[in-house]
C-alpha cells in the first residue's frame, strides 16, 4: 500500500513464570536478531509472575539494545498480556510468539518475508504438535472447527496466537476494547490480507506449561461466547425441540395404552428423564448466565490490564547518542 513501510519488526512475547526460559530465549532471539535486522523490538510482558522473571530479565538484557519490559501489577491472563504488547509494540509490525520458543523463530523469519511480500497478517499454522498429549491435541482439533462453526469469523484452523501484524492491523486492534480479548478471533475478524505459513511446533524448551486445562477451557468459552450467540439460540430450538417429542411421545403413550388397556410400568426411566431434562436445564442456565457474565463485565469498564512498569535498559555509556 501507499507509503506504508515494511522496514522495523516487534517481537511481543508474553512471560508468566517464565525464569527458567529466559537465558536461552535471549540468547535464541539475539541470534535470530543477527539474521533479521529488521527486529528492532522486542516487547516482554511480564504477566505478574512470581518467580523473579522480571528482574532475571533485566539482568539479561541490561546492555542488549531494543528491548522493552512492561510489567503487570498481577496475573491478567495470556490473552490481556498479548494485547498489552500490542498496544505498545511500534514497529512497521509485530509478531506475537510464546516465551518458550513452541514457536519457532525461524518461522518467524518467514513471516517477515511475507509481509513484506504485502500480506497484513500472517499466521502460523500448526502442522504437528510435538509434547503435547493426544488428548489436548485433540480437543483443539475439535475446538478449532467447532469455533468456525459456531462464529461468523473466517478463522483459519489450528492456528495458536503465533502470526506477524502490520501496522494497520495493530492500529485497528487498538479500537477494540473488549474486557476479554480472544486476540486470534479478534484479529481475524479485523480482516485485512491475510495468509498463514505451515510449521511444526516444537515441544516446550524448558519450564512447565503455564495453562491449566481449566484454563484451555475457559479460552475456548471465552472464544466461542465472543463470537457467537448460536449457543443462545441452540437452547431455544433444543427446548423447543423436546417439548414437540414429549407431546408426541405423550400422545404415543397414551394410544398405546388404550390399546392394550395395560398400565405403563418404568417408574425408574421416568426418574431418569426427569433427571435428565433437570440437568439440561441447569447447563442451558449455565450457558445463559455465562453470556449475563460478559455483559456485566463489559459494563462495569473496568482497565483491563493494570502496569506497574515499562523498564527499557539505560543506553550504555560509550555509544554515541542516535
Ligand atoms: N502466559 C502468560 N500469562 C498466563 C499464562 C501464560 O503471559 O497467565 C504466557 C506464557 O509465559 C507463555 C505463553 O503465555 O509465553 C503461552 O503459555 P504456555 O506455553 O504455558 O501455554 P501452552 O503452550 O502450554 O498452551
Ligand atoms: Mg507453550
Amino acid at each position: 500500500m501507499s507509503g506504508e513501510q515494511r522496514a522495523s519488526v516487534s517481537l511481543i512475547i508474553p512471560l508468566y513464570n517464565e525464569v527458567d526460559m529466559m537465558p536461552g530465549l535471549v540468547r535464541a532471539i539475539e541470534a535470530f536478531r543477527s539474521e533479521r535486522p529488521e527486529v528492532d523490538e522486542i516487547v516482554f510482558v511480564d504477566d505478574g509472575s512470581t518467580d523473579g522473571t522480571a528482574r532475571k530479565t533485566q539482568r539479561l538484557v541490561s546492555d542488549l539494545p531494543g528491548y522493552v519490559l512492561i510489567q503487570f501489577s498481577r496475573n491478567f491472563g495470556h490473552q490481556l498480556a498479548v494485547t498489552a504488547g500490542m498496544h505498545f509494540a511500534s514497529g512497521d509490525a509485530a509478531i506475537i510468539l510464546d516465551a518458550d520458543l513452541q514457536d519457532p523463530l525461524p518461522v518467524a523469519g518467514e513471516m517477515i518475508d511475507t509481509w513484506q511480500q504485502g500480506y497484513d497478517v500472517v499466521y502460523g499454522v500448526r502442522r504437528q504438535r510435538d509434547g503435547v498429549s493426544w488428548l489436548q491435541r485433540a480437543t483443539a482439533r475439535v475446538f478449532y472447527r467447532v469455533f468456525r462453526r459456531m462464529s461468523e469469523v473466517d478463522a483459519p484452523l489450528d492456528t495458536g496466537d503465533f502470526r506477524l501484524v502490520s501496522r494497520a492491523v495493530l492500529d485497528a486492534y487498538r479500537e477494540l476494547d473488549e474486557q476479554q480479548p480472544y486476540v486470534r478471533g479478534l484479529i481475524s475478524w479485523l480482516g485485512f490480507n491475510q495468509t498463514g505459513v505451515e510449521y511444526d511446533r516444537e515441544p516446550r524448551a524448558g519450564g512447565s506449561s503455564k495453562y491449566a486445562w481449566r484454563d484451555r477451557m475457559r479460552l475456548a468459552l471465552d472464544g466461542i461466547a465472543s463470537f457467537s450467540g448460536r449457543p443462545l439460540r441452540l437452547a431455544v430450538r433444543i427446548g423447543l425441540g423436546v417439548s414437540v417429542l414429549s407431546m408426541v411421545g405423550l400422545l404415543w403413550v397414551l394410544v398405546a395404552r388404550l390399546a392394550t388397556d395395560s398400565t405403563v410400568p418404568g417408574w425408574a426411566s421416568i426418574l431418569f428423564v426427569g433427571f435428565f431434562f433437570g440437568g439440561l436445564q441447569i447447563f442451558f442456565l449455565g450457558v445463559v448466565g455465562s453470556y449475563l457474565a460478559r455483559v456485566y463485565e463489559e459494563v462495569k469498564g473496568r482497565p483491563r490490564y493494570i502496569v506497574r512498569e515499562v523498564w527499557s535498559p539505560p543506553p550504555a555509556e560509550e555509544s554515541s547518542q542516535d
